[in-house]
């Protein structure tokens, strides 16, 4: 675990959002002294990507309320901020990182955290009204269009999928959902309760349509005009959000001899296995001891908390192996939440496919939370604006607790 780095003196921080501001505050927290620089290539200071498909979206926030510190905590923590450029290699034998604008930095310790980029369609046309929703700039641009009867269709019905389609409805734009699975949310939720959980979005007539293929995004002069399915049919749409999921940011590490398997390997403390280099949030996957002995252990996760964690404990464990201490593997119970109209989608742990599944609260037709488990082991719990059923599990989970255990916690909760 870890590797004497030598001379702390500067720590390169890749990634200017949640994971890598929060690797800069626990350097600060934890008592480095020396140079911090944070690189970012979006022209912005971090800021909170939850509200970009939810309040900010919905024009009930500006961007200035997302933003994730004051600009006077930058000077406060000591960094050498640069943005708006991106990081294009990373030189593990002369220690360098080389910036898209021809310059380089030296380090002697990097937290990767590039998190990840949204995928595309193959052969995607550009056209003006095809959107993705990953940045600040993508909010606002969608933002400014949507309006009263706008036709919008959303191809993705993940979290970015529903969520857009939920706040565009909202908005009062007419909306198509069209999604290739047979259900909607089938990687965060499982079949039975991503269609339960989507099923607000029926009552608040949204087309939404699942097993569907999508031929062509198809446009008149330059714009969108429709989507055109696998049978023939044209949805027509002003606008098309493209929400089909997202792939790491870990291009730019090609050549850097990093082991890159759908994200940066690490071990079981966020190192990579080169000295000095650790990685945290969307772009890494991991080793998270909370699930083993199972294949899926070696996970990775897309969701907030574990990117303001693993920016964290990154951090820490670069400071503690410099130090020659014991570095701290990072075993989490993953979490996440989703607003979708009136329900609050919460989940702790994960789930799959082919877990059994138990409603052990309200109905599946509005509130009600339910657990996920495998081969006689607890391995999820889902709350629908049920938060109080949720939480209790996290403790469980993280003690690997069994099946029946579970129930008889679920039982406790609601007799
Ligand atoms: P990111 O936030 O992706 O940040 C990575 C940063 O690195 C970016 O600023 C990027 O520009 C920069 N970068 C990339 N490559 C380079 C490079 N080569 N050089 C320099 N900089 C680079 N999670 C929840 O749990 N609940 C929610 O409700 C929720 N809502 C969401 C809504 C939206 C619209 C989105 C997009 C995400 C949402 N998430 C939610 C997920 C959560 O925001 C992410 O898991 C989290 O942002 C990951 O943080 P990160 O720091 O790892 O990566
Ligand atoms: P996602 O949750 O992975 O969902 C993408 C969906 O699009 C999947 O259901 C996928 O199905 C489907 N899809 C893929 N290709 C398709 C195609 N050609 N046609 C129709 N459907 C297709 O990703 P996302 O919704 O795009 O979200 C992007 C990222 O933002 C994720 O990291 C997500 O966690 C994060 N985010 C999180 C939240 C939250 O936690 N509340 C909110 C917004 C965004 P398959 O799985 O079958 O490919």
């Amino acid at each position: 675990m870890g590797a004497n780095t030598g001379p702390l003196d500067h720590v390169v921080v890749i990634g200017a959002s949640l994971a890598g501001l929060r690797a800069c505050e626990t350097l600060r927290t934890d008592g480095f002294a020396g140079r911090i620089t944070l690189v970012g290539a979006e022209d912005e200071v971090p800021y909170d990507r939850p509200p970009l498909s939810k309040k900010l979206l919905a024009g009930e926030w500006d961007g200035d309320r997302i933003r994730l510190r004051k600009p006077e905590a930058f000077d406060e923590l000591g960094l050498e901020l640069r943005l708006g450029v991106r990081a294009t290699g990373l030189d593990t034998e002369r220690r360098t990182i080389a910036l898209a604008d021809g310059g380089e930095v030296p380090y002697d310790g990097v937290v990767i955290a590039t998190g990840a980029a949204p995928r595309r369609l193959p052969g995607q046309p550009a056209l003006d009204g095809i959107c993705e929703l990953r940045t600040l700039a993508d909010a606002l641009d969608l933002r400014s269009r949507l309006g009263e009867a706008t036709r919008v269709t959303v191809i993705g019905a993940g979290f970015i999928g529903l969520e857009v389609a939920a706040t565009a409805r909202q908005a009062g734009c007419l909306v198509t959902v069209l999604e290739g699975a047979p259900s909607p949310l089938i990687r965060g939720l499982g079949v039975e309760l991503g269609a339960a959980v989507a099923s607000v979005h029926a009552r608040h007539d949204v087309d939404l349509r699942c097993g569907v293929q999508v031929s062509a995004i198809e446009g008149v002069d330059g714009r969108v005009a429709g989507v055109r399915l696998g049978d023939g049919t044209l949805i027509g749409s002003d606008v098309v959000v493209v929400g089909i999921g997202v792939s790491p940011a870990t291009d730019w590490l090609a050549d850097s001899g990093l082991e890159l398997r759908d994200g940066i390997v690490c071990d079981d403390t966020l190192w990579t296995g080169v000295p000095g280099v650790y990685a945290a949030g969307d772009c890494a996957r991991w080793h998270n001891h909370v699930f083993d002995p199972h294949d899926d252990a070696v996970m990775r996760v897309e969701h907030w908390t574990n990117a303001a964690e693993q920016g964290a404990v990154a951090a820490r464990n670069l400071l503690a192996v410099a130090a020659g201490s014991a570095p701290t593997p990072y075993e989490s119970v993953p979490f996440f939440w989703s607003d979708q109209f009136e329900s609050r989608i919460q989940f702790v742990g994960r789930a799959h496919g082919d877990d059994e599944v138990h409603v052990f609260a309200g109905s599946t037709d509005g509130s009600f939370a339910a657990l996920y488990g495998w081969q006689g082991r607890l391995r999820g719990v889902l709350g629908v604006s049920m938060p109080k059923m949720v939480m209790p599990f996290r403790a469980l989970l993280a003690a690997q607790a069994s099946w029946d255990e579970a129930l008889e916690k679920a039982a406790a909760l609601t007799s």
